[in-house]
Order: C-alpha cells, then sequence, then structure tokens
C-alpha cells in the first residue's frame, strides 16, 4: 500500500511524496486507519520506525478536514512528551508534515520565555506538543484552555506513565471526561506494570498493535558489547573516534558530571565534541541539538535526557560509554542510530562493576548481546572468531570499527594539552 492510496487530502499526501515518505512503516500501515476511526490505540513499535508520521498524520488530516473555526475552538490536539528537546522536534515534524493544510501546531517547553509562548497560543493553535511542566503552569495561570481537545497523544507512553507525570494525565482526562475524544499512546518500550497503567487511561476497546514483540531493538541496529576496564573507557573511545572520523557519534554516559569529564578528557587527546545534559541551559541545549542534527560529523557526549525520541539524521554509531541504569533506556539509546532506512552500530563499554547492568538488558531482550573480543596489545579491537562468520562481521567491516592495520605499538596515554 502506499500513500497515495490513502482516503487523506490531496494537500498532505502530495507533500508526503515531496518528502520522500512513498510507503507507510509496519506502524503507520497498522494504526492510521484506526486514528482515522477515531479508536483509541496502544502502540508498540522499535524505535526510529516512524511512531511520530503515525499519529501525526491522521491528526493533521483531520483537522484540515474539518470545518470548525480554529479560533474558536482551541487546541484539538495534544501530544505530551517527556523533554523539551523531543517537543521541539516533534514541533517540527507536525510543521513539516502539515506545511501546506491550514494546521497550526506549537511545541511549549520549559527553559524558555513564557510570554512569547502565551502570544503564540493566543494567535490559534490546532496542535500542541508540550512537556507536562510548562504546559500546567499555563493552564493553572488560565493561558491555556484544554477543554476542546479531541486527541490526547502520549508518546514515550511507558515514559509518560511512569513516576510524576501519571497525575498530570489523569487531570487532562478529568477535563476531558465530558467530551468525546481519543487517547493514543505510541512507545517503543512497556513493561506489563506501565501497560496495566496504560490500559486504564483508554477506552476497553482500544486498538492493540505491537511490532515485532520479540525484539525491541530494531533490526536496523546492529549491537556488542565489549569487556573493558572502567578507567580505560576513555582510551577506548578515543580510539574508536580516531579510528571511525567523518562520522556522526553519541557516546551515552551515565551522569551530567560525567559528560564533562569525559568532554574534558577527549578534548585532552584532540578530539572535539559537544555535550548534552539536563545541567545546560535551554538555550545552550537547542544550540547544541541543532547544530549537531545539521552536522555531518562529530561527536555528541550525551546523558539520558536524549535518549528517548530524538532523530538526528545519520547518526552512525552510538557508544553505551556507560550502561544505563534502567535497562529500557539501552533500547532508546541505541535507537538513536539505524533510524529510517538507515543502518547503525551500537557497543557498549561494560566494566566488571556494569555485569549486573548488562544482565538486565540481556533479560528485556531476552538475548545476549554479542561481545566484541578486545586483544590488549595496543588494544585493537578484534572480532571474537566465533562471530566471524556470522552476518555481522560484514557490517563491522564496512563500518570500519576495526584499525585497519593492526598496531603494535601500545597506545600512549593522551598528553596534557594547554587548551
Ligand atoms: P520513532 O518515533 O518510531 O522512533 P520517528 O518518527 O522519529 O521514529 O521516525 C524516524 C525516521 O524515519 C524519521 O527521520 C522520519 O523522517 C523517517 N520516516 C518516518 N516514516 C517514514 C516513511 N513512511 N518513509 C520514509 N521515512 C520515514
Ligand atoms: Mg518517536
Amino acid at each position: 500500500m502506499k500513500f497515495s492510496q490513502y482516503d487523506i487530502s490531496a494537500e498532505i499526501k502530495n507533500n508526503l511524496q515531496r518528502l520522500g515518505f512513498k510507503k507507510p512503516t509496519d506502524i503507520q500501515y497498522k494504526s492510521i486507519p484506526s486514528i482515522m476511526q477515531g479508536e483509541d490505540v496502544l502502540a508498540v513499535a522499535q524505535t526510529g520506525t516512524g511512531k511520530t508520521a503515525a499519529f501525526a498524520i491522521p491528526v493533521i488530516d483531520r483537522i484540515h478536514s474539518s470545518k470548525s473555526s480554529r479560533r474558536s475552538n482551541g487546541i484539538k490536539c495534544l501530544v505530551l512528551v517527556p523533554t523539551r528537546e523531543l517537543a521541539a522536534q516533534i514541533g517540527e515534524v507536525f510543521n513539516k508534515l502539515a506545511k501546506y493544510t491550514r494546521v497550526k501546531s506549537f511545541a511549549l517547553f520549559g527553559g524558555v520565555e513564557q510570554d512569547a509562548q502565551i502570544q503564540k497560543l493566543q494567535n490559534g493553535i490546532d496542535v500542541l506538543i508540550a512537556t507536562p511542566g510548562r504546559l500546567f503552569d499555563l493552564v493553572h495561570q488560565k493561558a491555556l484552555e484544554l477543554r476542546n481537545i479531541d486527541t490526547l497523544i502520549l508518546d514515550e507512553a511507558d515514559r509518560m506513565l511512569d513516576l510524576g507525570f501519571i497525575d498530570d494525565i489523569k487531570s487532562i482526562k478529568q477535563i476531558l471526561r465530558r467530551r468525546r475524544h481519543q487517547t493514543l499512546f505510541f512507545s517503543a518500550t512497556i513493561n506489563p506494570e506501565i501497560k496495566k497503567l496504560a490500559y486504564s487511561q483508554v477506552k476497553s476497546n482500544a486498538v492493540r498493535i505491537q511490532i515485532s514483540p520479540n525484539d525491541p531493538v530494531s533490526k536496523n541496529v546492529v549491537h556488542f558489547v565489549m569487556f573493558v576496564e572502567m578507567d580505560d573507557k576513555r582510551f577506548f573511545l578515543e580510539r574508536f573516534i580516531k579510528e571511525n572520523p567523518q562520522r556522526k557519534i553519541i557516546a551515552f554516559v551515565r551522569t551530567r558530571v560525567r559528560a564533562e569529564r569525559v568532554a574534558k578528557a577527549m578534548a585532552r587527546c584532540g578530539i572535539e565534541s559537544v555535550t548534552l545534559h539536563g545541567d545546560k541551559e535551554q538555550s545552550l541545549r537547542s544550540e547544541v541539538m541543532q547544530s549537531f542534527k545539521k552536522s555531518e560529523e562529530g561527536l555528541l557526549i550525551a546523558t539520558d535526557v536524549s535518549a528517548r525520541g530524538i532523530d538526528i539524521p545519520d547518526v552512525r554509531f552510538v557508544v553505551n560509554y556507560d550502561l544505563p541504569e534502567v535497562a529500557e533506556n539501552y533500547v532508546h539509546r541505541v535507537g538513536r542510530t539505524g533510524r529510517g532506512l538507515n543502518k547503525g552500530i551500537a557497543i557498549s563499554f561494560c566494566s566488571a562493576e556494569e555485569r549486573q547492568r548488562l544482565e538486565e538488558i540481556q533479560g528485556l531482550l531476552d538475548k545476549n548481546i554479542e561481545v566484541i573480543k578486545i586483544s590488549k596489545k595496543g588494544y585493537s579491537l578484534t572480532i571474537d572468531p566465533t562471530v566471524e562468520t556470522s552476518p555481522l562481521q560484514k557490517l563491522i567491516d564496512e563500518a570500519e570499527i576495526l584499525p585497519r592495520k593492526k598496531t603494535k605499538k601500545k597506545i600512549k596515554k593522551p598528553k596534557k594539552k594547554g587548551k
């Protein structure tokens, strides 16, 4: 089935064609018709498989083809997301997909001036993409009216239902209780406990869609683990980056402090990087994200704030410099590569202290992650001969993870540079 065969407005169809979206992905194919019919939907599909357009296309189409005037009705669709970067990104996707329609969308998040946001809302917005904090600030200030929402969407729904956000969601549902409305949950991971909570927030006949339930990691990502000493991680990262110049790489670390520390260690050996974490001012966070999205190469060192949902084009490698504390975040982190039609590679550095975390991740994946064996001589990365014949080998060769020439010399510790 092609998008051209869908019963959606020509303005949207032609635009999809222009954007190179010919065929729907699995999740789009399965969820768009149900959403168009007004059903509640609980959808789980791997990272990078086009979940955003799966909910954006039918929502834009409905608002575009409806007769009612925007100004008198207020916000018609609310998309709740866990991070500011994700709000901004989904806002961009809506803008892009709705370019030739009359649908207006806006991304609302904290860390920036409120006044301009309030002004924007007063001009009339159909689709609001928001983080809960700023959303409720404005609701309490009566700068925002949620009463007329037809569609409530939770992206990264398991995260949104986790911890503090459930009460916010319940209060929105309370506002909408008398209104016929639709609730859509999208995520790449969902554990049984959160699933129960999700069911409690949708109609009993909600449509449940799960793509590849047995393998939460996208099939476009090949992923490995390397057993290393904690203190050696920085040398491996240095080596890895020097062996893969002109590549876009994201390295995930455990804490904000560590992100800065690793960036400094990389700078000492001549590797430039940018960092992204919650301690940074929002304007800087946006700047880093925008420029990394546009760049063709480089290293981003990030905490889990960038693990979910972020769609950065052409990220070739994800390095788990530290293993994530929450097993689900492994799936999200490695899912920053291998998006859309691209292939990607993820490597995790696992120290003895992190073995338990690795066990938990493998428990979640229900399989062992392939191990890259390390020859201590010169820290060259050699592949375990037992995986030599696996199709992974070809990808590794293509990806140039292995040094072309094996170095005999031991890599020297980086010299201090006055930078
Ligand atoms: P997810 O939310 O499932 O992780 P995204 O919605 O961020 O994934 O989409 C991942 C990438 O796939 C984006 O860059 C998007 O432009 C691209 N994409 C989505 N749908 C299609 C499609 N039908 N055809 C081609 N590319 C698509
Ligand atoms: Mg997404």
